[in-house]
């Protein structure tokens, strides 16, 4: 394949075969991050480059904070597999997917270095001027693919992202004593709960059953927004976290 120009003017050109076309009329509006999961950058590099992988995506970001563009923007890149976010579940057609070079829970979760974070923002700030991305649309593999897919993980610091103008936080409340909900239960409080995680965008339906999936996507949303304990109960931390960052959309504040 050919090269082309990068879109982002920090980034170098490594190009994978691995795209295709947007659906109609679907322009990227999420960007989508990721780590890679691998023992190694050029093992991930070589996997993301090979025909036979079908994935991809726009950027990769090295632990030394360089970036390279793999797949022009313009272009769907293959990485969010099955997903769905706000009802769409053709997440490839609308997003720009950031691979992030790391170990990930198979590694351990090893840290990502400051370098490498500031690169990221820096990548995120110009995709979303470019592309007009709302900072509620900067998500994780994790919350559009729950129970699949765990990237780019609890350690993930997103507290820098957002402190840097990337993406959409609130304070965490801590977590402490009090009502919770887990598997198992059912009724008027579950339903509100699944009302509230479908509302912020996570694929859930209300049924009002804290089933396998509700356990998940509260896993899902721990994982990004309440990272001190990860385990699909939702305690009241969890709830008043979802609360409070339901309220500072745009849309409702
Ligand atoms: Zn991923």
């Amino acid at each position: 394949m050919s090269l082309f120009k990068a879109d982002y003017s920090g980034a170098s050109v490594l190009p994978s075969p691995n795209h295709g076309a947007r659906a109609d009329g679907c322009a990227p509006d999420i960007i989508l991050l990721h780590y890679t999961g691998m023992a190694t950058e050029l093992g991930a590099l070589a996997w993301l480059c090979n025909p036979e992988s079908q994935v991809s995506c726009h950027y990769f970001v090295h632990e030394d904070g360089r970036v390279v563009q793999m797949v022009p923007e313009e272009r769907r890149a293959w990485h969010a597999g099955k997903s769905v976010w706000a009802g769409e579940t053709d997440i490839n057609s609308r997003s720009i997917g950031i691979e992030i070079a790391n170990g990930g829970h198979p590694a351990g979760l090893p840290d990502f270095p400051d370098i490498q974070i500031q690169a990221v923002i820096e990548l995120c700030l110009d995709c979303g001027r470019r592309l007009g991305i709302a900072p509620e649309r900067v998500l994780a593999h994790s919350d559009v693919a729950p129970v699949r897919k765990v990237d780019p993980g609890e350690k993930f610091p997103w507290a820098k992202l957002h402190a840097a103008g990337v993406g959409h936080l609130v304070e965490p409340l801590p977590v402490q004593g009090g009502r919770f909900f887990q598997r198992g239960d059912v009724g008027q409080p579950v339903e509100a709960l699944q009302s509230m995680l479908s509302l912020y965008g996570y694929g859930i339906e209300v049924t009002g059953e804290y089933d396998d999936r509700t356990e998940g996507v509260v896993a899902a949303f721990q994982r990004h927004f309440r990272t001190e304990r990860v385990d699909g109960i939702a305690d009241m931390s969890t709830i008043g976290t979802l609360h409070r960052l339901l309220s500072s959309l745009p849309k409702f504040s």
